[in-house]
């Protein structure tokens, strides 16, 4: 076969394609241009998950007669006109492709009026069809509007999925440019029923009004910094909450939502020493960066880009989510953490019924038993204040911190109210993280009587011989015998079980090598913490809540949250209370 060229419309049939490939990108190519054209109000009209109709109508600065005839033309924008102009890019568009593709691929018609003009004028095209222009009476602004979608090309009409698809998609599609353009009215109708209406906002607002459901309002938070030629806003949830899946953990770059994975492992690393492995963060991240140390020209739909220093936006991400997270510990943690009040975290634990093997570990904290016995908080008194009604209060120069303890729940949870805010806590969680900071700074060893002796592989007995000194930091007292065989002759000082237990540490057979500090110490703490179905005294509780109050982040040493939060507004919301 030889080679032809081929025929004009035939080749740009090919061209749309590329661009516009699915009803979602009709409607993200128009709301472009609607942003472009600065409006501030966009209204987005959809029937059968846009393969019907698509209807864009914005209140934007609008084209003359001889604009229209020409923005449906291919490489016709009003946008760039030099090469160089590419490395100066401030609009959305820049390609001048977006209108003649779906002029290409469906039954196109635009009328728009500039506000300078009288009047405005209406373009009727499709492939087949010469355009035509006639006058029209409009409002200012530009309303574009696309039908039967693909009509001229069967095989692309039948990849489109259901109605319903097609509309999740329109809508994250509208959602993304809504997210970025905060200052911008958005309206969104599907099939003649209301979808979204969004006012304009402050962008944490937007996003929260956007995604009712991923978090209540306290948990947001917004952070921004910089660096050379960029800035970064992230509004995100604190990692109270998290998710199984990267949906929200999303990037823009200059208003464009980008589907970078750089930027979005940036966030998963932030937030990695705060969420348990396998979990992911909310966050929206915003980088705003100079045209010319970024390429968009890569993707057709602009989804990726290619930044000039990658690893510095990477790193400034980062960055700025840690510091947020470490000084997001609540005002009622930093009133306070100054104050010295020591508290006995090594109480024997009360309980119902039989005592938890846990316990036989920790012999040598047991020096504290009450003398009475434990009272009962049952469930029906949970909300009158059980025995006496306890108050705390903390005075140090201006700060007071006062809370209220209501009890235990479910014999898991430590319920507390305090000012304006509600906290559930879990006991467990927090007197295991208690725990852990005490083994933790706690440096000495104290000598075995008796040395317990252990064998290691070959690659295992290497660990040891390298790791002897870190291991002793730890408190753990290790000497070789020969080649693979060892023996055990110091444990920490605040360890007060079963040596033995350790052994699985040094063996090898944990396989936690790296994190041995942190897994050795969450371990012993863990199996020294009061557990779920025991039932606390009122001080021990207290114990609890003062020593959790006082932590800078409030996480268990697996990576958990400790607690809860919820305002009264919070619950008003959720009742339906003004
Ligand atoms: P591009 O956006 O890359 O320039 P398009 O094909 O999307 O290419 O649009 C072509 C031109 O039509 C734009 O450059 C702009 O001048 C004009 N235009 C398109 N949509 C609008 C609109 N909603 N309001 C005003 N002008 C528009
Ligand atoms: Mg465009």
């Amino acid at each position: 076969m030889s080679i032809r060229i081929l025929p004009d419309l035939v080749a740009r049939k090919i061209a749309a394609g590329e661009v516009i490939d699915r009803p979602f990108s009709v409607v993200r190519e128009l709301l472009d241009n609607s942003i472009d054209a600065q409006a501030d109000k966009i209204e987005l009209y959809i029937q059968d998950g846009g393969r019907a109709s698509i209807r864009i109508v914005d209140n934007g600065t609008g084209m003359d007669k001889d604009d229209l005839v020409l923005c449906t033309r291919s490489h016709a924008t009003s946008k760039i006109s030099h090469e160089d102009d590419l490395l100066h890019i401030h609009s959305l568009g820049f390609r001048g492709e977006a209108l003649s593709s779906i002029a290409a691929v469906s039954r196109l018609q635009i009328q728009s009026r500039r506000p300078e003009d009288p009047t405005g004028h209406v373009l009727q095209c499709s492939l087949q069809t010469e355009a035509e222009l006639r006058p029209k009476a409009c409002p200012v602004g530009t309303t574009v509007e696309v039908r039967d979608l693909f009509y001229n090309l069967p095989a692309r009409r039948h990849f489109i999925k259901s109605a319903s698809a097609e509309t999740r998609l329109i809508k994250q599609t509208l959602q993304d440019k809504a997210a970025a353009f905060n200052t911008i009215e958005f309206k969104m109708q599907i099939d003649q029923r209301r979808g979204l209406h969004l006012l304009p906002a402050a962008r944490e607002e937007r996003i929260r009004e956007m995604y009712p459901s991923l978090a209540p309002e306290s948990l947001w938070y917004s952070a921004r910094g910089s660096g050379e030629g960029f800035t970064i806003e992230v509004i995100a949830v604190k990692p109270d909450l998290y998710r199984k899946d990267k949906r929200y953990i999303q990037a823009f770059v200059n208003n464009r939502r980008v589907s970078e994975y750089a930027l979005q492992q940036a966030a998963e690393y932030a937030y990695s020493d705060y969420i348990p492995g396998g979990n992911y963060p909310v966050a929206f991240i915003f980088i705003e960066i100079e045209p010319h140390r970024v390429d968009f020209n890569i993707h057709p739909a602009k989804k990726e880009v290619r930044f000039h220093d990658r690893g510095d936006v990477h790193h400034r991400i980062v960055e700025i989510i840690q510091s947020a997270l470490r000084s997001n510990a609540l005002s009622i943690r930093r009133a306070a953490t100054s104050f010295q009040t020591s508290y006995n975290l090594d109480f024997p634990v009360q309980t119902a019924g039989s005592i938890p093997a846990a316990h036989t570990l920790q012999p040598a904290f047991n020096t504290h038993k009450p003398d009475r016995p434990a009272p009962r908080y049952d469930l029906e008194h949970i909300f009158t204040p059980p025995v006496q009604e306890t108050t705390m209060k903390y005075r140090e120069a201006e700060q007071k911190f006062s809370y209220k303890y209501l009890g235990q729940l479910f014999e898991v949870f430590l319920l507390v109210e305090s000012g304006e805010r509600f906290f559930i806590i879990d006991m467990h969680a927090g007197h295991e993280r208690l725990r852990y900071d005490v083994l933790r700074n706690a440096q000495g060893s104290q000598s075995l009587i008796v040395p317990l002796a252990f064998s290691v592989e070959e690659a295992q007995s290497r660990y040891l011989h390298e790791n002897t000194a870190a291991l002793k930091e730890l408190g753990i007292q290790i000497t070789c015998h020969n080649n693979q065989s060892w023996e055990l002759t110091g444990v920490p000082e605040t360890f007060g079980g079963d040596p033995h237990k350790l052994l699985p540490f040094l063996t090898g057979e944990t396989g936690h090598r790296n994190q041995l500090s942190v897994f050795l110490y969450a371990t012993l703490a863990c199996r020294s913490a009061v557990k779920e179905g025991e039932r606390l005294l009122p001080e021990q509780a207290h114990q609890i809540i003062q020593g959790v109050f006082r932590l800078e982040d409030a996480r268990c040493p697996h990576g958990r949250p400790i607690w809860i939060e919820y305002s009264r507004r919070d619950l008003y919301t959720m009742v339906g209370r003004e």
